[in-house]
């Protein structure tokens, strides 16, 4: 598949990279259909987040459908069209319960593009899919829900 991938402050490049597989039963892969950029990224390409590595995929903004759930996943099935959060969440920490989500005591939070690999590619695992897609009501207006979820990064970027 196709993806956006970060190799070091400045660098990036559109590039081949393996689909994503399911790794844990609470994941569910989707397929992007649509992604975007955010305040986030720009301090990624500066080389200002350390966390993100040579060879991540970037983005955490993305609406797609569900391809693939592991066997654990049961809010959502394969065909449904989803908004993906930015943040990750697994739903049953102390700080997930309390709606600090990104503050996951599992593993969640800003992970995709940063932790893991993230949504500016065709395919993208979403771990903790139970809590961190969001059906995408039939009605909607996909093209202004695209960028929906800047809650982490409103409340979290540097100035
Ligand atoms: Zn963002
Ligand atoms: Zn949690």
């Amino acid at each position: 598949m196709k993806a956006l991938v970060y190799h070091g402050p400045g660098i990036r490049s559109y590039d081949e990279k393996p689909m994503p597989v399911l790794k844990d039963s609470t994941d569910a892969i989707v397929r992007v259909t649509k992604t975007t950029i955010c305040g986030t990224d720009l301090h990624i390409m500066k080389g200002d987040v350390s966390t993100v590595t040579d060879g991540r995929i970037l983005g955490h903004e993305g609406v797609g459908i569900i391809e693939q759930i592991g066997g654990n996943v049961s809010n959502f099935q394969i065909g449904d069209h989803v908004l993906i959060s930015c943040i990750s969440s697994c739903g049953r920490c102390t700080n997930c319960k309390k709606g600090m989500y990104s503050h996951c005591e599992n593993g969640g939070g800003w992970i995709l593009g940063n932790l893991i690999d993230g949504t500016q590619a065709e395919y993208v695992r979403i771990p903790f899919a139970d809590n961190s897609l969001h059906a995408i009501p039939a009605e909607a207006d996909v093209e202004s829900i695209g960028c929906g979820q800047e809650i982490w990064c409103d409340a979290g970027d540097p100035q």
